[in-house]
Order: structure tokens, then C-alpha cells, then sequence
């Protein structure tokens, strides 16, 4: 059975689940649900990275021990992600004894291979992005990333060797040229490491909330290398083989492209794993022309626009408002469009136009399967695999329309006998395909469709024209539109 194992980044703990994780988390579990439906043996790994000098600071703040400061704050992302009906495999927490033992590992390894050496960082440090920025970056002085104030350190560090690694790297790119999705970002990232890799400070002794360095126990590890472990904490290693690994897609931001396209492979070779198959880069809302981040107060709480819309109104929203990989804009009104036009109109007015016309139908629904030509179904299939869900998504909505047009065209309600039949099983045999194609995307609606049409739920092969009997009963429209 074909393996696939897809990661959302675990995100850091400063703060309540926002639209940008919401957006992520749904990216991935759209995958992950595509690939069980296919019959994968599927793996979704989410999580929460919660060391750093940041989160220490926070907690004191707030006069809590680190560790009930995170417990906090964790908990609302699982609340969260069960709300978006979330369907991760497992939840990964950096505090967890289970990742810190893969840590502490981990780092043996590379050390091991001779990648670890002592030394001293003097430079610039970024403590809300956990980042440490060469000068060049600089702009203004401040931060490339965020535009906050840096400070300056001096002290000692270890280091890793990942300047041994910018030959490899560049190989592994240019043999597996799908490895950065969109392919566009690759030669960002090659330019960059071709002006030259530095070696990277891996170690913090002025950080107290991390995990031990194993080899000087007055350093932590640094927060970004301890985060990125969790890939394979996970999967139960080091106790046992990860049988997941490697993963197949790791979903990440492009402000986190770098660590997981440079830093993280070099980690792998130097530990002696495969690097992943793939780092797919999702762009950034967009408000009001800025990236939506808590610093710039613009954040939008993605459960308060579930209490007013439906849960999957906003996940249909992430996938179909713009492509994956492109930045793009959040605003209620897109939201709004979205739900009343696509959801309400063309899905929500399928579904019950063909189910009002079928139930009064006795008999046996028989009939050619005439509507069956307009699903383009291997092209759907061909684009969920290379993860392009907004394009996906975008070809079943013309299998929806062309089923919309069908039932206009040949007019049911007026005709009797075999054309009756013929006509009402097409439309019914078109909903219940497009009730299994759409429950990667909006799973509760694909329920709720089958409950109307009287089936179970089907799965990929069940995606063709056949036999079926159908105990049609309508129920509530799926969608309800917002005025
Ligand atoms: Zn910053």
C-alpha cells in the first residue's frame, strides 16, 4: 500500500490559533484526507513548537511557569483543529519527553559524523521570529522578517556544519526538481545558498527554557533546530524505525522555506536520513496590503467566522480563494461571495433541486450515462496529487455547474416515463460523485450528501457512472446564505 505523510509546521507559541495556521492546517488535511480516500496509508502530523527565550519571557509576564504557559496555549490549537474538523493523525508537542529523546539523539548523530564544533556567535538576533540574521539582511537595522527591533549577542555556541552540506543540497535540488513546490522558489533558494552556506549556531547558553544540549549541559538546543526534530519524534523514533519517513509533503510558509528546504535537509544527510520528498510553500494572507501577523494587530479568529458561516464555508474559502503558493487577500466579503454564490447557489441548489425531483420518482432510477463525460476526473486526480487543491477544486466546480446546466437543459419536470428516469439518474448519479470528490475539501457537507441520497459515503473507485440504490430524502439546504 503507498505511503503518504504529510506535516503542518508545528506552530509557535505566542499566542491563539489564527487565520494563517487555520489556512495551513486545512491545506494539509485536505491532503491527507485525498490520499485516504485514495487508499494511501496516510500519516498528518501537526503540533506546537513550544521552547525559546521568547515563550520563557511570555510566561514570566504572565506569572506562569513555562511549562502551564504552554499547556495553555497548546490546548487551543487542538480545540481548534477539532473545531475545523482537523483530521490529524497525531498531535506533537516539543515539551513532550518523546521529542526531546529524539533530540537529544538527533544531535548525537550529527555530532557523531563529526558536524558539531564549539565556537563563539556574534551577530544579530531576532527573539520574536527565534532567529539569528547575518548583518547583510539587516534593513534599517531591523529585522528582514518582521521589521522589529534585533539585539546584538556575543557568546558562546556550538556550531553546525552546514557549509559541508551546500554541494549536496545543490545536487538534491537539481535531481529532484520537485522537491520546492512551486518549482519557482527553487532558484531563490539556489542563489541564495550559492553566494555561500554558513555554518549555523546550534546551541543557545543564555536560553534556559530548551532541551539540553547533550554534550555541554549549560546550552540549549536552539529552538529551530529542536522544532524541526519533531518530523521524526512523531513517528516513535528513535524507539522505533520511522516507518512514515520520508515524509512526503512538509506544508510551510515561505518565511519558514529556508529552515525547511536548507537547514532541514543538511540535518537529515548529517544524522544520516533521507531528506523529504517535498516542501510545499504556501503564500500569506494579506489585510489591507500588510502579511497578517499578531505584532501588526490585523489577526482575524478563524472560530468566530465558523460561528457565523459554516466550517466548511471557511475551508472551502482557504482552497478556493486563491492559488496555493500565492499570497492573497481576507476580507468577510470575499468570504461572504464565496459562501452565497458557489456554496449556496451552484452546490447547495444542486443538491436540492435533484433531490426534490428524485424523491417523488417511484421506480427504479435507470439511464445513460450521459452527464459522466463532463467529469474530468483524471484530471482532478492528476491535481490533487501534484497538491494543487485550488485547481483541483476549480475542475469539480465545473462538473457542478455542467450538472446545474444539465438539469436546466433537459428539464425533468417536464418530462415522464424512461426520459424522467434517465434524466433524474444522471443528476443523482452526478452528486453522489461529486459527494465523494468533495470530502477531502468539506467532509460534513460529503455526509450530509450521502445522507440525502441514502448511501454510504463511497470512496475513489466508486467515482463512475453505475447502479445504485438510492432512498432519496431531502433534508435542510447544505448552505445557508449570509445576507
Ligand atoms: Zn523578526
Amino acid at each position: 500500500m503507498p505511503k503518504f505523510y504529510v506535516t503542518t509546521p508545528i506552530f509557535y507559541m505566542n499566542g491563539k490559533p489564527h487565520l494563517g495556521h487555520a489556512y495551513a492546517v486545512t491545506i494539509a488535511d485536505v491532503l491527507a484526507r485525498w490520499h485516504r480516500l485514495k487508499g494511501d496509508d496516510t500519516f498528518f502530523l501537526t503540533g506546537t513548537d513550544e521552547h525559546g527565550e521568547k515563550v520563557e519571557k511570555k510566561a514570566i509576564e504572565e506569572g506562569l511557569s513555562p511549562q502551564e504557559h504552554v499547556d495553555r496555549l497548546s490546548e487551543n490549537f487542538r480545540q481548534a483543529w477539532k473545531k475545523l474538523n482537523i483530521s490529524n493523525s497525531d498531535f506533537i508537542r516539543t515539551t513532550e519527553k518523546r521529542h526531546e529523546d529524539a533530540v537529544k539523539h538527533f544531535v548525537k548523530l550529527m555530532h557523531d559524523n563529526g558536524d558539531i564544533y564549539e565556537g563563539v556567535y556574534e551577530g544579530w538576533y531576532c527573539t520574536p521570529d527565534e532567529t539569528f540574521i547575518p548583518e547583510s539582511q539587516l534593513i534599517d537595522g531591523k529585522c528582514p522578517e518582521c521589521g522589529r527591533e534585533v539585539k546584538k549577542l556575543k557568546e558562546a555556541t556550538y556550531y553546525f556544519r552546514l557549509s559541508r552540506y551546500q554541494d549536496k543540497l545543490l545536487e538534491y535540488y537539481s535531481e529532484n526538481p520537485d522537491f520546492i513546490l512551486p518549482r519557482k522558489r527553487t532558484s531563490e533558494i539556489v542563489n541564495r545558498i550559492k553566494e555561500g552556506l554558513k555554518d549555523l549556531s546550534m546551541t543557545r547558553p543564555s536560553v534556559r527554557w530548551g532541551i539540553q544540549f547533550p554534550f555541554n549541559e549549560k546550552h540549549t538546543v536552539y529552538v529551530w533546530v529542536d522544532a524541526l526534530i519533531n518530523y521524526l519524534s512523531a513517528l516513535g523514533w528513535p524507539g522505533s524505525e520511522p516507518k512514515y519517513w520520508p515524509a512526503d509533503v512538509h506544508l510551510v510558509g515561505k518565511d519558514i522555506m529556508w529552515f525547511h528546504s536548507v537547514i532541514w535537509p543538511a540535518m537529515l544527510m548529517s544524522a544520516g536520513f533521507k531528506p523529504p520528498k517535498s516542501v510545499l510553500v504556501h503564500g500569506h494572507y494579506i489585510v489591507e496590503g500588510k502579511k497578517m501577523s499578531k505584532s501588526l494587530g490585523n489577526v482575524t479568529d478563524p472560530l468566530e467566522l465558523t460561528d457565523k458561516y459554516s466550517v466548511d464555508a471557511l475551508r472551502y474559502f482557504f482552497v478556493r480563494e486563491f492559488p496555493l503558493g500565492d499570497d492573497g487577500d481576507f476580507s468577510e466579503q470575499l468570504l461572504k461571495a464565496r459562501n452565497n454564490n458557489e456554496l449556496a447557489s451552484d452546490l447547495g441548489n444542486l443538491i436540492y433541486r435533484v433531490l426534490t425531483l428524485t424523491e417523488k420518482f417511484e421506480g427504479k432510477l435507470e439511464g445513460r450515462p450521459e452527464l459522466e463525460k463532463s467529469l474530468e476526473l483524471q484530471t482532478f486526480q492528476d491535481e490533487m496529487d501534484r497538491c494543487d487543491t485550488y485547481r483541483a477544486l476549480e475542475t469539480l466546480w465545473r462538473f457542478i455547474k455542467a450538472s446545474n446546466k444539465y438539469i436546466n437543459d433537459t428539464k425533468p419536470w417536464e418530462l415522464k416515463g424512461e426520459e424522467l428516469s434517465n434524466a433524474l439518474y444522471n443528476s443523482v448519479e452526478a452528486c453522489r460523485i461529486i459527494s465523494i470528490l468533495i470530502s477531502p475539501f468539506m467532509p460534513e457537507t460529503a455526509e450530509k450528501i450521502g445522507k440525502q441520497l441514502g448511501i454510504p459515503l463511497g470512496r475513489l473507485e466508486d467515482c463512475r457512472f453505475s447502479e445504485i440504490n438510492y432512498l432519496p430524502k431531502k433534508g435542510a439546504p447544505l448552505f445557508t446564505r449570509v445576507d
